[in-house]
């Protein structure tokens, strides 16, 4: 088996999704007492997320590298960043390490793909809606992906995530705001599916709330992140 090396504290509440999954799904596929050999490091996420709001991405980038090549050195065979936004600076951190990193966008591509669904709306902070580090990726696996457009629907889902989500807060109000803008997208752009482009939107909106398939990057990592510590896949 091989030892995972997670990014993790942005936020900490979807990163107790990832250890209890990851370690349930091992469990599951390899049976007895088996759970993964896994290394966290737990950034503070309020040390990163004011670098963002200075627009310092080099110094996020030059941080999380060290992060990265520390779970190197403590035995990860391979680095996963669990959060989306964070992908920004994917390519800063593969530079500083000798290991792979397994990318978000691609594990829910190869979702999307499997589904034969290709044309999604993407839902995120404003950084992964508005910027091009997380579409540019989907679309080079054979994607067409939109954001909604409007300036003030992009602040409000991404204050919903800060100041709600990212710290287990679940609003019914919050949810109806998702859940209209994704419906809207569907009658608006024809979308056949939608891409939780954050990994804490799971825990707010779920398929039953909507007509159209959910393919959540949270998940959709974990099931590759499990895929490579279990050697399904090189
Ligand atoms: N976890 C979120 C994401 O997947 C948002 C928090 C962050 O900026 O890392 O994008």
């Amino acid at each position: 088996m091989k030892t995972i090396g997670i990014i993790g504290g942005m936020s900490y509440e979807s990163s107790i999704h990832y250890y209890e999954r990851i370690n349930r799904q091992v469990n599951q596929q390899v049976g007895g007492l088996n759970c993964a050999k896994l290394i966290i490091y737990n950034v503070n996420f309020e040390e990163i997320h004011e670098l963002m709001l200075k627009n310092d991405w080099n110094k996020i980038g030059e941080i999380l590298g060290i992060v990265a090549k520390k779970l190197e050195e403590a035995g990860a065979d391979y680095i996963v960043i669990a959060t989306n936004t964070i992908h920004k600076v994917a390519d800063d951190i593969q530079k500083r390490i000798n290991v792979p990193l397994i990318h978000i966008s691609d594990c829910v591509a190869e979702k999307c793909k499997e589904a034969n669904v290709s044309y999604l709306g993407l839902l995120g902070t404003k950084y992964s809606m508005c910027e091009d580090f997380l579409k540019d990726r989907l679309m080079s696996n054979g994607l067409k992906i939109i954001t909604p457009n409007g300036a003030e629907e992009i602040e409000e889902i991404n204050r919903i995530i800060f100041d709600e989500l990212c710290k287990g807060v679940i609003k019914d109000s919050s949810k109806k705001y998702y859940v209209d803008i994704i419906n809207k997208m569907v009658q608006d752009k024809g979308i056949q599916g939608i891409i939780f482009g954050c990994t804490e939107i799971e825990m707010l909106v779920k398929q039953s709330d909507l007509d159209i398939p959910i393919f959540d990057t949270t998940q959709s990592h974990i099931d590759c992140i499990v895929d490579y510590a279990l050697e399904n896949r090189k």
